[in-house]
């Protein structure tokens, strides 16, 4: 080789390392600055997957897909040396935790988790994201290249990338060339129903325990095998507020550890070093509290994390610029720096206190375990409702919560039905979950009967013990029970022993028991259910039972039973086989009491008068849990539309122009069913033809009035304001379970009161779901509003003509986690009115 080959060589050797380690940042990537526009998800996509191969230092997986089929990414990076580690890594975090029960060493990584735009229109996050992890990466970046020596960072660019694509599809077409920073120009103002939910208009920020979404289900899959020492949640808030990061409000759950606490105050101050030097305003301890338990920073704290919510002035108002209060103009790109800042500098503080961080997580767990928080040791879920405990077992099992069935022994503890302490047996189908356990303190927050509340001044719901969500009668008790099994002992029996059988019965009790009836409905079987309970071959059957008789079905011939028993096992229903029409007790199926359950065409009510959330989780529970077909129609369109093709009409919790209008009161007398929720019904009240009355406010005792009560001091303003306020507290509604709409229930129901509102009782029409006296269970409920909620109606049934009218005052089916709300919905849709 000559020499000047030679140069040649070395030059092009350098000029390939260079280019080695030269990675694009966003703005080279994407071919314009970031904050200049919205990226759409599948350029955020292209870009973590170029990452993915210009660096040595990330591992990108995807780890689902949404609901429109967009995929879901995590980006793992680490330095050189722990790159090829992250499964011992990750492995060692588990055993640290006690979830992987081997011995763990200490001198791991930390792991800082940063969660980016779980809310749609909280655009900023995932532009944010991809500046934060270009500087995570850059080879010549010292100060990040010398964090990650002791941390590693998992980077989720976008939680929900359905509703982010719904605010920039909706953003990009209707700006202005410049953007038009005038608060009031229509690129400031989404149409219903926003950016800020998934696909079926879920709050992601609320599923973080129940998982009721696919998002969730999935994302919780990865993040439980991993369980970060920090998880950090990017939002956004109104184009007012400037920032605000950790440490949080109150109130405090009050197992929240010490470290938690101190390490949020940690991070914050060095948040807030790096924002006094740019002169940034910010403000912390105020309105984002933590307490509910399905949020991103309080479920990773209550899974041994330090998790924070941080949050940014802007979300879907703010554009790309946008003048506020005032009068000051804020952009996309100082948004974006913001939150670039705050990630990196959390980081930081990370990887300053890493060994710390990781002996306090091991510590939190080893606590947890052998001395786990509070007076009740040991849950007990009474185990007749089969169907319904499963339900919660798949819970249980996808929050990492270990739980066995059966016990050796009985003891004495907290009756969740009566409220009292008793003695109990337990059986062995019986499901008993020991707090002596690594996640026992996530178990104590979703089990507890009683939420301590420090500070009546929440940001969400304050009651979700989850045997009243449920309905399942339960026991707490502070001895420890061992389990005897780890597996039900009842097998589900699909199994049909009866040979040529009359008709095949399923018990009416749980959700499981509505998806069969939805399936059978769509294959065209012909369904009844009996009116009163019976008993036939040893075995008990409440009203509302699924009776499924040969005669009637004939046409399906041979493939009859294998057709039966495959929908049951799809559904997870018992089925069983009757030889004989004749029953023990009860009516005999060819009563009158037996009767035929007709295959209803259903319309739910949406558009801009519906209540985004409340119509998703009418939409969710059809398509998703029962899959059973919906038509959706806009309130707008009702008046040109035939009704008698529909046989159910549902108006999920809003303010419409006329749910009450005098065709759809035709359309009722003439065999039509009404099913009007919350906010719907309460249009009803007092309207002609509907028999809903409003209750009047309680009057005030002449003793209780203080004269000087009228004096308010101005610093407690928002404390007082708090009297009239219920943020969803739990009752105890007295159901009539002969009728339908009780269906399956046992003579109460557990309701979520999310408002002071109750009716009179129906003068002509049926009261089946009522409030008496001393029916408050738990939760915080303001003074006033706690004198209102007595002596009224909740849930009724009006009949009109042929058909009839369902109230219901509160939400059944709340966040798709209500799961003793989802069988009362089902009986209005399918029981009421046949
Ligand atoms: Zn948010």
């Amino acid at each position: 080789m000559n020499k000047f080959l030679t140069i040649l060589f070395l030059i092009c050797t350098e000029c390939l390392i260079l280019h080695a380690q030269k990675i694009q940042t966003p703005t080279e990537f994407l071919g314009y600055k970031l904050g200049e526009q919205f990226t759409p998800h599948h350029r955020v996509v292209d870009y973590y997957q170029y990452l993915a191969t210009a660096s040595k230092n990330i591992r990108l997986n995807e780890y689902g897909k949404t609901n429109e089929g967009r995929p879901l990414l995590l980006a793992i990076v680490a330095s050189a040396n722990n790159i090829g580690k992250i499964e011992d890594v990750r492995k060692n975090n588990l055993r640290l935790a006690g979830i992987i029960n081997e011995p763990s060493a200490t001198d791991q990584p930390a792991i800082v988790w940063l969660s980016y735009n779980v809310h749609g229109n909280e655009a900023v996050s995932t532009e944010a994201s991809m500046q934060t992890i270009y500087d995570l990466l850059d080879p010549s970046n010292q100060r990040t290249q010398l964090w990650l020596q002791n941390t590693m960072v998992i980077v989720d660019p976008c939680l929900n990338p359905d509703g982010r694509e719904r605010y920039v599809n909706f953003y990009n077409p209707v700006r202005n060339l410049v953007p038009d920073a005038f608060p009031f120009s229509r690129e400031h103002f989404e149409p219903w129903p926003g950016g800020r939910a998934n696909h079926y208009y879920f709050d992601l920020n609320r599923d973080w325990a129940w998982q009721s979404q696919i998002e969730t289900q999935q994302r919780m899959l990865v993040y439980n095998s991993w369980l970060p020492q920090v998880h950090v949640d990017f939002h956004e808030q109104g184009i007012n507020e400037p920032y605000y990061f950790a440490p949080a409000a109150e109130p405090y759950h009050q197992d929240i550890s010490k470290w938690q606490r101190e390490f949020q105050t940690i991070i914050g101050k060095n948040n807030a070093r790096y924002f006094d030097k740019e002169g940034w305003m910010y403000f912390t301890r105020e309105r984002f509290d933590l307490l509910y338990p399905s949020y991103g920073d309080t479920y990773p704290i209550y899974n041994g994390s330090v998790g924070m919510t941080y949050e940014q002035g802007g979300s879907g108002r703010a554009g790309l610029a946008i003048v506020n209060a005032d009068g000051d103009t804020l952009t996309l790109k100082a948004r974006i720096e913001h939150h670039y800042t705050s990630g990196l500098a959390t980081v930081e503080s990370v990887s300053q206190n890493a060994s710390k961080a990781v002996s306090e997580f091991k510590s939190y767990f080893e606590t947890s375990k052998a001395n786990p928080p509070g007076e009740y040791k040991t849950y007990i879920i009474k185990g007749e409702n089969t169907e319904k405990v499963k339900t919660l077992a798949t819970m249980l099992q996808r929050n990492g919560i270990e739980f066995g069935y059966g016990s050796a022994k009985g003891a004495s503890g907290f009756n969740y039905v009566s409220g009292k302490k008793e003695n109990f047996k337990v059986e062995k189908n019986d499901m008993v979950i020991t707090a002596y356990q690594p996640k026992s303190v996530l178990l104590k927050v979703l089990f507890e009967p009683n939420t301590f509340i420090s500070d009546s001044a929440t940001y969400d719901i304050t009651a979700w013990s989850l045997p009243y969500a449920f309905g399942l009668p339960a026991f707490a008790t502070s001895e420890n029970l061992k389990p005897i099994s780890s597996t039900s002992p009842e097998v589900f029996s699909t199994s049909i022993e009866v040979s040529n059988p009359v008709a095949y019965i399923a018990n009416w009790n749980s959700l499981s028991d509505v998806k069969f009836l939805a399936q059978l409905l769509k294959a065209d079987v012909k369904v009844r259910y009996s009116e009163i309970p019976f008993e036939t071959g040893g075995n008990r059957f409440n009203a509302g039972s699924l009776i499924i008789a040969r005669t009637s079905n004939d046409g399906f011939g041979k493939g009859f039973e294998q057709l039966l028993k495959s929908l049951a096992a799809s559904s997870g229903v018992t089925l069983q086989a009757i030889p004989s029409a004749f029953v023990d007790k009860g009516a005999d199926l060819g009563s009158d009491k037996v009767r035929l359950i007709h295959k209803p065409k259903i319309m739910a009510v949406t558009g801009e008068s519906a209540s985004s959330l409340s119509f998703g989780e009418v939409w969710h529970y059809f398509e998703q849990q029962i899959k059973y077909p919906l038509s959706i129609v806009r309130a707008q369109d009702m008046g040109r539309i035939n009704l008698d093709q529909f046989d159910v009409i549902i108006f999920p919790d809003g303010s419409y122009p006329d749910p009450g209008s005098e065709k759809i009161q035709e359309w009722v007398r003439g065999g039509g069913k009404l099913i009007v929720m919350e906010g719907a019904a309460a249009q009803l009240a007092g309207k002609k033809g509907f028999d809903l009355k409003n209750k009047e406010e309680p009057k005030k005792n002449e003793k209780d009035l203080d004269p000087y009560g009228d004096l308010k001091i101005y610093e407690n303003r928002e404390r007082e304001s708090v009297g009239a306020n219920i943020p969803g507290a739990i009752y105890k509604v007295n159901l009539d379970n002969t009728h339908p709409l009780g269906f399956g229930f046992p003579g109460y129901y557990y309701t979520l009161k999310l408002d002071d509102k109750v009716y009179q009782y129906l003068d002509t029409g049926w009261n089946v779901g009522v409030l008496k006296k001393d029916n408050y269970v738990t939760g915080f409920v303001g003074a006033q509003a706690k004198k209102k909620l007595v002596d009224g109606l909740l849930f009724g049934v009006q009949e009109m003509g042929n058909g009839s009218v369902v109230y219901l005052a509160d939400d059944p089916l709340f966040r798709g986690f209500w799961e003793n709300g989802k069988l009362l919905f089902s009986n209005a849709v399918f029981m009421v009115g046949h």
